[in-house]
């Protein structure tokens, strides 16, 4: 099954879509970490796209198009993928339409003063790219890896001006596809605003929406 997970940033969709890539048997790609493998390994592409990241806007669609369809080819997703972080807008889901056709679009949702808490407590350690959270998980000694006692630092990504405006580039460029998927009878809401211990409740509803694909 080929499902989509739509959402702004911070809304929770990579951490379920990881926990139910695990449970289902189906890859989780995500293009994020496309996009950070190519910015770390300094390709020609991943400088192109450093500099847009950094300040928050959205690589453009002719770049993430191609890489897309490249990754969709690999033999490991020919029973299907949970897919995080694209389409991003409408002419990236008709391209994608034309390559690997979505049987599902889950539409994470949650109130915008909760993604901005999450996103601005996130810390990430600058040796090993562990990633905690001020509140949710914090590390043992504040700002030491518990891991390989490197430095932990706030992205440049999550200063609150920054989630502000990735938030409202989402809202503008993002939100269109919601009516897409359900125009074509393929989206199902999932609220995640939740804490992290009642992940389950937002696993539920991700359940019952794959179910009902499966049987029809
Ligand atoms: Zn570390």
């Amino acid at each position: 099954m080929k499902i989509i997970v739509l959402g702004a940033p911070g809304v929770g969709k990579g951490t379920v879509a990881a926990m139910l890539s695990k449970k289902y048997g189906l890859p989780h790609i995500s293009t994020g970490d496309i996009f950070k493998d190519a910015i770390r390994n300094e390709t020609t592409l991943g400088l192109k796209v450093r500099s847009i990241v950094e300040t928050g806007q959205l690589v453009p669609d002719e770049i993430t198009n191609e890489i897309i369809r490249e990754r969709l080819e690999k033999p490991d997703v020919k029973n299907g993928f949970f897919l995080d972080g694209y389409p991003r807008t409408i002419e990236q889901a008709n391209a994608m339409d034309t390559f690997a056709k979505p049987d599902l679009a889950l539409n994470f949702s949650a109130d915008r003063n909760i993604i901005i808490e999450r996103l601005s407590g996130r810390r990430v350690c600058t040796k090993c790219g562990a990633i905690y959270h001020i509140r949710n998980n914090p590390p043992k000694k504040s700002g030491t890896c518990d891991n390989c006692l490197g430095k932990l630092i706030m992205r440049k990504d999550d200063s609150e001006a920054v989630i502000i405006n990735r938030l409202d580039v989402y809202e503008r460029q993002t939100k269109p596809l919601i009516g897409f998927y359900r125009k074509k009878g393929l989206l199902a809401e999932i609220n995640s605003g939740y804490q992290m211990n009642e992940m389950e409740k937002i696993i539920k509803q991700c359940d019952d929406a794959i179910a009902r694909v499966k049987n029809g």
